[in-house]
């Protein structure tokens, strides 16, 4: 439905819906504002839009579900809408995805740079007879044509911290993931322009910034500098009070890297670290690059440089391949692991992974099992972890929280603390030193005291 703006000036009105990953979120507001600066404003709510957009996600059968779900409700809800689909799905599944109701285009990773000008082009030409553009999808192999350019994107989303991103792609061809195949090779922007992006941050207010890619470690393959050079030059930017590192694979978090954030002026106390399996068999046939005497190292050397750092942990459960024994295996090891939380993941079967050579398949009920299992020891390590806080004082950075209850915030070191009903508010986006007190009824925080 077109607008007419105050100054009579038609424009035209959008829908998002981002399924995946932080990068997919940053990738869809920073397409979100260039749209809007070409007058592609959101819709109200329930108005019907001129054009959708799902940023989809590829990481399991579900998910793959989830974004065929959600295309064909916006078709049913938006039915003279232009519906564009980009992300990993549209990637792996264009043919799928085209023939979904509504759908206008498709865009994969190699015109994923052009897709402004290309849902201009669409937008231009959409009637009835516009038929359907396929764009970018025809492989992420470097042979297929070049390499997949690297796409910057910076985004505050709908809270207070900044997703930046950093690298894309990746080349290590784990067996169950499909990422390298929907991605492309790993490419990365340059120090000096993802600088200039966190000056602008500090420009428009921003106080955090969450580094993101899909193997930010391996930053450097298009520039030859390193992830150390970059984040030694995002520290110096002045008006950033706070840097998280999304996610790094354990064989790339380098001694240097951990010492220089323990030194370092705005780096936080937090590290998320994916070890996937805590059995070495299970990490050789996932052909991760490390194994867990490595892992248990670097967990070690983080806890030296700096005990009170949260650390989070990525694990999937019941990949091909993994029996009981290993599973065994596994959960002593992340019993004895010191860190704050495990992100449990069951293993979904993708198609074209090599992961489906492996014989040996977990059950459903099985996997389900053995993932309450972790779930339950990372819940007793997260309580834990914050009990060790409990009656110190840190600093919390506030939320905006539209739509949210209460106030709430994370400290320097990840804890989550929420401000007590009936004590005034702070602003958000505010950095306080508060006295944490006990938990939350949930149990999910810890409540602000003075
Ligand atoms: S490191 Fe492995 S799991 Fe992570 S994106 Fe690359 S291939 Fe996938």
């Amino acid at each position: 439905m077109n607008r007419i703006s105050p100054s009579t000036e038609i424009l035209r009105t959008a829908v998002y819906h981002t399924l995946g990953c932080k990068l997919n979120f940053a990738e869809t507001a920073s397409l979100r504002d260039a749209l809007c600066k070409r007058g592609i404003v959101p819709a109200r709510r329930d108005e019907a839009a001129d054009l959708c957009v799902v940023n989809t996600c590829s990481v399991t059968d579900v998910a793959d579900q989830k974004c065929r779900q959600l295309i064909r409700r916006f078709a049913r809800q938006h039915p003279q809408a232009l519906i564009v689909v980009m992300g990993c799905y549209a990637q792996l599944q264009p043919e799928v995805v085209a023939a979904l109701p509504g759908v206008g285009l498709v865009v994969g990773q190699r015109e994923k740079g052009r897709i402004v000008e290309l849902i201009e082009e669409r937008l231009g030409q959409h009637n009835a007879t516009a038929g359907l553009a396929i764009c970018g999808t025809e492989g992420t192999d470097e042979d297929a044509g070049g390499r997949v350019p690297f796409v910057p994107s910076c985004s505050r989303g709908d809270r207070t911290r900044y997703f930046l991103k950093v690298q894309d792609g990746c080349n290590y061809f784990c067996t169950y993931c499909t990422i390298p195949m929907a991605r492309g090779r790993s490419r990365n922007g340059s120090i000096a322009s993802l600088t200039a992006q966190a000056r602008e941050v500090a420009a428009q207010g921003g106080k955090e910034i969450v580094i993101t890619g899909v193997n930010i470690g391996d930053f450097g393959r298009t520039t030859g500098e390193t992830f150390l050079d970059l984040i030694r030059a995002l520290d110096t930017v002045e008006g950033v009070e706070r840097y998280r590192i999304s996610s790094i694979e354990p064989n790339l978090l380098t001694d240097e890297i951990i010492d220089f954030c323990a030194t370092s002026r705005a780096f936080m106390p937090h590290f998320h670290i994916p070890l996937q399996s805590g059995s070495d068999e299970v990490l050789r046939l996932m052909r991760r690059r490390y194994d867990t005497e490595l892992f248990l190292r670097k967990v070690e050397h983080v806890r030296a440089a700096m005990p009170d750092a949260f650390i989070g942990v990525d694990v999937i459960v019941g990949t091909r391949g993994e029996t009981e024994k290993h599973f065994a295996e596994a959960y002593s090891f992340m019993q004895d692991l010191d860190v704050a939380q495990f992100h449990v993941f069951s293993y979904s079967e993708r198609p074209g992974t090599k992961a489906l050579e492996i014989p040996h398949i977990v059950a459903p009920e099985e996997k389900h099992a053995r993932s309450q299992q972790l779930l339950a020891l990372s819940e007793k390590k997260r309580k834990a972890f914050y009990g060790r806080f409990m009656g110190t004082r840190r600093t919390v950075l506030w939320e905006h929280t539209e739509g949210c209850r209460t106030m709430h915030g994370f400290t320097d070191n990840y804890v989550r603390v929420e401000m007590p009903t009936g004590k005034v508010p702070p602003s958000g986006n505010t950095l306080q030193e508060v006295g944490l007190g006990d938990f939350t009824p949930e149990g999910e925080a810890l409540l602000a005291e003075a």
